[in-house]
């Protein structure tokens, strides 16, 4: 029987031109056709072979719709992105497996703008001759903070390994151990300083460190003192650690560099619930020589690593050929020069999504929150129970640590589904949609919610609801 099933098999040349006279498929290589041919033909003879073919066959023509049917599923797969858009409602606003900041209308059309031809990236209009690329925003960014230079890599980490290498390669770094962070899984302070070629020097205390510590350290071998935020995580009792005015001082009086990583580098102040972050100006006045921070956290742009300082500092990282293998990319710095032209207009808490997000009032969340309810209405047909709530989330991306912001979403809890089902739906989906669950319910915060977002919700919920129970 299995014999006679595979004879019905058709050549791979045969299958190739029934390929190619389909006009039902979006043309693909050739020679990716014949591999995808083979694949299904080698899948076919494998589920005859032990029965699991799940269709009763009978005909050659059989045989061949199995495969072709198989080649196509192939192609689809082939075709398909798998980096796509998604829905974030979960109300975490800087949410870094989510692709952490949405950009602004201005840096969306400046990242098109450059990506759809040639561009100024490193050309000097004025003389006709080679520019920098980091020009575009050096300007921009001096004036914003104070700072004497700027310049731009590819994310913090690479700015902080950057400035280490730098400035204290063969030298000896002093961190505080209260600042021995790790953030994100692959970024530990103590790791960075080892690759950078710089020596770690840590002192003091988890929750105390004082300036004597600091200043005990200090031996000729020492660069640098280097101040970490503690991003991800916050500290509290019985816990002290010098000003940055005193730090800066001290650093001063040793002619050392003080650099400070300041995380996620906010230029707008920034207070939720009584807990402020440092702005990138506040540093710079307390006097570090070298400030680093993110493009993609509070700043609101795409992945970038910003260094901002004095001249002597950033001139000094212009030269060291690290630099080449963690510049910016010309997309990337589109779309921090239009984040940065929207800081300039003095508008950026309406401009900026993140920002936007960050300190939407409770009353437009409310609203939000109402909207989303009106439309998944049609879903109490069917059983579901729906009501706005009251949300809790963090601001995420390593910025307000443990500082809970308050919003409100919807929550639906399906009927003759589980909710872990739903929410496996929901992720399933184009786009997928996440969210949180708790017990039997799911939760859509609203403040992470972009315009259109609502109705692809909705239809995406209104499909699993409509859809049979398996
Ligand atoms: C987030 C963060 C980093 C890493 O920044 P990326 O831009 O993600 O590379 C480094 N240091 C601190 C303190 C941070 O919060």
């Amino acid at each position: 029987m299995s014999n006679r099933i595979q004879r019905w098999i058709p050549s791979i040349e045969q299958l190739a031109i029934l390929v190619k006279n389909n006009s039902e498929y979006e043309p693909i290589a050739h020679d990716v056709v014949i591999t995808l041919l083979r694949i299904a033909v080698e899948e076919f003879r494998q589920a005859a072979a032990n029965g699991s073919l799940m269709l009763p066959i009978s005909s050659e023509s059989e045989v061949q719709s199995w495969i072709l049917n198989r080649f196509a599923l192939k192609k689809q797969v082939l075709l398909r992105q798998s980096l796509k858009k998604a829905i974030n409602a979960t109300g975490v606003v800087l949410h870094t497996n989510l692709g952490r900041a949405p950009l602004s209308d201005r840096a969306k059309a400046q990242v098109t703008a450059v990506m759809e031809g040639y561009s100024t990236l490193e050309y000097d209009l004025q003389s006709g001759r080679r520019g920098e690329r980091y020009s575009h925003v050096e300007k921009r960014l001096t004036e914003l903070t104070g700072a004497e230079a700027a310049l731009i890599v590819n994310n913090n980490a690479a700015a902080v390994m950057l400035v280490l290498a730098g400035i204290a390669r063969g030298k000896e770094v002093v961190v505080s151990r209260g600042e021995l962070v790790e953030i994100g899984g692959s970024f530990r302070i103590p790791d960075i300083i080892r690759q950078s070629g710089a020596t770690l020097v840590e002192i003091g205390t988890t929750n105390k460190t004082h300036l004597q510590d600091f200043a005990a350290a200090i031996t000729p071998a020492t660069a640098a003192i280097l101040k970490v935020h503690t991003s991800n995580f916050a500290m509290v009792g019985f816990t002290s650690h010098p000003s940055p005015q005193e730090l800066c001082c001290l650093a001063k009086q040793h002619q050392l560099v003080s650099i400070n990583d300041v995380g996620s580098g906010t230029l707008l102040p920034i207070n939720i619930q009584g807990t402020a972050e440092p702005t990138v100006q506040e540093c710079i006045d307390a006097g570090f020589d070298l400030v680093t921070f993110s493009g993609d956290k509070l700043l609101g742009a795409g992945q970038a690593g910003l260094i901002v300082g004095k001249k002597i500092y950033i001139d000094l990282l212009k030269k060291e050929p690290l630099l080449r293998a963690l510049r910016i990319d010309k997309l990337s710095l589109a779309a921090l020069e239009g984040t940065m032209i929207d800081y300039s207009t003095g508008r950026a808490g309406l401009l900026i999504p993140v920002r936007r997000m960050l300190h939407m009032s409770e009353d437009t969340l409310l609203k939000k929150a109402e909207a989303l309810f009106a439309i998944l209405k049609p879903l109490t047909v069917q059983g579901w129970k729906i009501n706005v709530i009251k949300t809790r989330s963090l601001a995420g991306g390593g910025s307000l640590p443990g500082i809970e912001v308050s919003g409100f979403g919807v929550e639906v809890e399906p009927r003759g589904k589980s909710a872990g089902v739903v929410v496996d739906g929901l992720r399933a989906g184009i786009p997928p949609i996440i969210c949180l669950v708790r017990e039997d319910a799911l939760i859509f915060d609203v403040r992470c919610l972009l315009p259109g977002d609502d109705a692809l919700l909705c239809a995406a919920l209104m499909k699993l609801a409509n859809e049979e129970t398996v």
